[in-house]
């Protein structure tokens, strides 16, 4: 993997400040940081038009390391704040790193309400399938008879499909990669910072000491291989025949379209309103 250039490290992390960071060694969130700086350095957006919003979480650590406007907020509460920010500020980049627990358990009614109101946030959801903070258990997106530290005998529910939960509530761009797609992640977090709506990338990511010690997934190498061997681009997909791609993993984007968004609808009405004046 390239590394980070300095000019890069020096404007957008709050290197001498704030690190080392709390990450375990091998978790995937800091490829995920990495893939989300330099996406924005290429994209040169001032770091004043850009704020970061997040709940808790071993994720939503996030941005404490980043040196952009920043809300680290209560658990399941991040997209809420967000959208307060965005409503006040339409002309910022607003991002939410969340969790797939603080994102689909806790804060699912932000989610979804945020998705059917198509406010112009991007959420990058970085799933890896149970509560790593908090001590590992099950979370929405534990995968059935996995084991999590509430589910010693095997997670008996079965388990949310992210995107398809984020299509069916409206969200107007909806894509998925993994951590071990950088380039993929840094394209994806482009084109949702870029579509005028609600989006949402889920990242699908390791939690190598929790969850992958309670479930023997071999390590942190091992959980990266497996992101790159059990997933497949829709591109690809589409051309192979259906037994080469039963289970696996789907990768791309899987909804693009355009629809009004919710602060100019909001604005649009505020003029109206008042340019009919107040009415007794
Ligand atoms: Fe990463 Fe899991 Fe450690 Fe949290 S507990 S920092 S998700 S490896
Ligand atoms: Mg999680």
């Amino acid at each position: 993997m390239a590394t980070i250039p300095q000019r890069v490290i020096h404007e957008y992390l709050r290197h001498d400040k704030k690190f080392p960071h709390v990450w375990c060694a091998g978790c995937s969130n800091g490829i995920v940081l990495g893939s989300i700086i330099r996406a924005l350095a290429g994209m040169n957006i001032d770091r004043d038009d850009i704020v970061m919003v997040s709940g808790i979480g071993c994720s939503s650590r996030m941005p404490v390391y980043v040196d952009f406007n920043t809300l680290h907020t209560l658990h399941g509460r991040a997209i809420a704040y967000a959208t307060g920010v965005k409503l006040h500020k339409p002309q910022l980049k607003v991002i939410v790193v969340t969790g797939d627990g603080d994102a689909t358990a806790i804060g699912g009614n932000h989610l979804i309400h945020a998705a059917r109101r198509n406010i112009d946030l991007t959420v990058i959801l970085i799933n890896n399938n149970i509560y790593g903070m908090t001590g590992g258990q099950c979370s929405p997106t534990t995968p059935h008879e996995a084991i999590a530290t509430t589910a010693p005998y095997g997670n008996i529910e079965p388990d949310f499909n992210i995107c398809d939960l984020a299509m069916g509530a409206g969200a107007s761009y909806v894509a998925r990669t993994t951590a071990f797609h950088t380039q993929e992640t840094q394209t994806m977090v482009k084109e949702a910072i870029e579509h005028p709506g609600f989006s949402l990338i889920e990242i699908i990511s390791s939690c190598p000491v929790i969850f992958g010690r309670l479930n023997k997934k071999g390590g942190p190498a091992q959980m990266l291989k497996d992101m790159r061997d059990n997933s497949l681009p829709l591109s690809a997909a589409d051309k192979l025949p259906p037994e080469k791609v039963a289970g696996k993993m789907l990768r791309g984007v899987l909804r693009r379209e355009i629809r009004p968004e919710f602060c100019s609808v909001y604005a649009d009405l505020v003029k109206r309103v008042q340019a009919k004046g107040v009415e007794a």
